[in-house]
């Protein structure tokens, strides 16, 4: 198993900005359409944008019409965890960095095929890097 990768609040701070901090270490969501990877195809690797593990292929983004980035899979199942998450008074599957901890969004199963599943992703929690290989 990988080194997990553990900072205090005022750590994460100093590093992220303020919507990043909201969203990924406080688990707030963007609002759709506003972020910079929801109608993005580059092609490329999204990274965990606190520690910088790959985590979505370009291969697997599609245009799911919600404003959020939105993959089919991720790019190794082994880099994400998934929570049950019953904020709002809803039943969802919060999806987070294994490395760490970062809240990336939430996954539901009305996705495309072959997976059937939706990971609906925040783009602030993601960092698109167009010459890693996919
Ligand atoms: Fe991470």
């Amino acid at each position: 198993m990988k080194e997990k990768i553990t900072k205090t609040a005022d750590e994460w701070l100093n590093e992220l900005t303020v919507e990043q901090f909201h969203v990924c270490r406080d688990k707030g969501t963007e609002r759709p359409f506003s972020g910079k990877y929801h109608d993005s195809k580059e092609p490329g690797v999204y990274s965990c944008a606190c520690c910088g593990e790959p985590l979505f292929s370009s291969e697997t983004k599609f245009d799911s019409g919600t404003g959020w980035p939105s993959f089919y899979a991720p790019m190794d199942p082994e880099h994400i965890h998934t929570e049950v998450d019953t904020s709002h008074s809803m039943h969802r599957t919060e999806v987070v960095c294994a490395r760490c901890d970062a809240h990336l969004g939430h996954v539901f199963e009305d996705g495309p095929q072959p997976t059937g599943l939706r990971y609906c992703i925040n783009s602030v929690s993601l960092d698109l890097d167009e010459d890693k290989e996919t």
